[in-house]
């Protein structure tokens, strides 16, 4: 589809739908200016249709294979990949990034769906479990095998700093339909354009691999309404977020209100706390300062892993505050995704300064913004909550410790985050041992000698961490992990073999790997 064929309606059960609420449109974020065409938010009508026709589509997934989900999502990468000149065209436009960072995310993001056609095609995360009956035994064992079912319809919630790999086909659409789930996206109005390309892309497969309409819609809303309806609908059954803390707190009070409530899985901020130990600093303090500069500023500092408070004990880090200083001052402006973004960032650099001291530059033009270097000494820091909470854009906090001590009382005192961040040598790291103990804590992701941000997509990745980084530490929102939390264990008690799932039957027809009698069998 071009970008002039762009209707700026929501798709529901395959077709484009006039909706019924308040127009919006996008904007270009590097002059303000609206981007056509203006879009039609979905009506409640538009919501209970979506998900009557999600409610039709669900039991065909559920009992669709693996290998045909994965043809499924093999067809949207596909798609996305033959697009992806007008999707980095349109999603400049609409969120000012770069064309190689936006040539990256099509690749992540058509990479991630690849990723999980294969999770769904090999059935090991099913967790296949068959224990067979013993009748001579007394009391006699029944024949007891589990494994895990989809839920149901899904809702997804975007970002506006991914409008790729965070959005429409982005990560939580993916893992949600390779577990068999039909889904139903919340577009956010920061890229309504990109959404509505890849929403086209993502119908056209749907319809050409032979799924119902209902696997897949996409609803545009101008405010509120429509999110919070679809996560108060009964025929719902979990939520997939991404996006800040407020957003995401709010979405999972509505779901736990609920008569019967479901999991939000949120994925929100968090401040990505980073320790810079003495001998690194003696080592390299220059090459640290300029790779932190790097880190905290990539994407305009609109990444949710961007380090954000940085600790360093004073008497080592001297050189590095100085070189991290000038660095800041010769750095350019950074166009802000929205206005939406640039008058919050305003809003909490001018609370920063009067609680910390400014080291850096000051606020750029327009909905540019210049890159703002704090610090401020471990005492104030334990005493003002808000020294420790994201500002979404591009600024650090220094948090200067008077000793290794106070250092490890901050990290204790620490909140949940997605990422901690330790530079250091390896005598560092034995001298600070307890750190990684405190920080696994603390962190979904612990990472030595690297920053935080870029997460790689893959089997072993956990972007997730405690309360508040997300509403549920013990799940991922990145990686093929993230499967687990659109499924749940079902067991079936003496069930006959043409009765059950295909996947734990004896002949095994769907070749998944199967622990019987608690070893893994093919
Ligand atoms: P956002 O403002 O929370 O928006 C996310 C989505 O939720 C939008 O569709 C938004 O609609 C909707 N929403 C927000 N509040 C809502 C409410 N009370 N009820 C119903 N729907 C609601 O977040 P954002 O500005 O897109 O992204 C920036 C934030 O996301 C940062 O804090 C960043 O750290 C975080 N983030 C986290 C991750 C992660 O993986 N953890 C990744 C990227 C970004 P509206 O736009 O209409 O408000």
């Amino acid at each position: 589809m071009a970008v002039e064929q762009l209707a700026g309606l929501s798709l529901i059960e395959g077709v484009a739908t006039k909706g019924g609420g308040a127009t919006f449109s996008g904007y270009n974020p590097t002059d303000g200016n609206a981007l056509e065409p203006f879009y039609t938010s979905a009506s409640v009508t538009d919501v209970e249709h979506a998900v009557a026709a999600a409610v039709k589509a669900a039991e065909f997934l559920a009992a669709s294979s693996g290998a045909d989900r994965a043809r499924l999502l093999r067809a949207f990468a596909d798609g996305l990949d033959a697009a992806a000149e007008s999707l980095i065209e349109r999603a400049m436009l609409e969120t000012a990034l770069t064309r190689p960072r936006l040539t990256g995310e099509v690749a992540r993001t058509s990479g991630q769906l690849r990723l999980f056609a294969r999770v769904a095609e090999e059935g090991a995360w099913l967790n296949a479990r068959i224990d067979m009956a013993d009748p001579s035994r007394t009391p006699p064992k029944p024949d007891v095998r589990s494994v895990l079912r989809p839920l149901g319809p899904v809702v997804v919630f975007g970002a506006s700093n991914f409008p790729l790999a965070f959005s429409v086909a982005g990560g939580d659409t993916a893992s949600a339909l390779a577990a068999g789930n039909p889904v139903i996206v919340k577009a956010h109005p920061a890229h309504p354009g990109t959404g509505e390309l890849v929403g086209h892309i993502v119908n056209a497969a749907v319809a050409r691999e032979g799924f119902p309409a209902g696997t897949f819609a996409l609803l545009f809303d101008a405010g509120y309404e429509v999110g919070a309806a679809l996560v108060q609908h009964p025929e719902i059954k979990a939520v997939g977020f991404t996006g800040s803390f407020r957003g995401g707190r709010a979405l999972m009070d509505l779901a736990a209100k609920r008569e019967v409530p479901i999991p939000v899985y949120a994925e929100m901020g968090s401040t990505n706390p980073v320790f810079v130990l003495p001998k690194a600093l003696a080592e390299r303090s220059a090459a640290l300062a300029a790779d932190l500069q790097a880190s905290f500023t990539l994407g305009g500092g609109q990444f949710c892993t961007k380090p954000g408070m940085v600790f360093v004990e004073e008497q080592h880090g001297r050189a590095f505050v100085e070189t991290l200083r000038s660095k800041v001052a010769a750095g350019g402006a950074f166009s802000l995704l929205t206005a939406g973004i640039a008058k919050q960032f305003e809003h909490e650099l001018a609370e920063r300064r009067s609680l910390a001291k400014t080291l850096g530059a000051e606020r750029g033009e327009g909905h540019a913004a210049q890159s703002v270097l704090f610090e401020v000494s471990a005492e104030k820091f334990f005493e003002d909550k808000r020294l420790s909470e994201e500002v979404f854009g591009p600024t650090t906090l220094l948090v200067q410790c008077d000793s290794k001590e106070q250092m490890m009382a901050a990290a204790r005192g620490l909140e949940g985050h997605l990422t901690a961040t330790i530079l250091g040598t390896p005598e560092d790291l034995a001298e600070h041992a307890e750190l990684i103990r405190i920080l696994e804590q603390k962190a979904g992701r612990v990472i030595f000698n690297a920053f935080p941000t870029g997460v790689e997509v893959n089997h072993a990745m956990v972007h997730g961490g405690p309360y508040p980084a997300t509403s549920d530490g013990r799940s991922t929102s990145v990686g093929s992990l993230a499967i687990l939390r659109f499924a749940r264990p079902v067991a079936f008690q003496g069930m006959p073999q043409f009765a059950l799932p295909p996947e734990l039957q004896d002949a095994n027809p769907r070749k998944v790997p199967q622990l019987r009698d608690g070893v893994l069998a093919i």
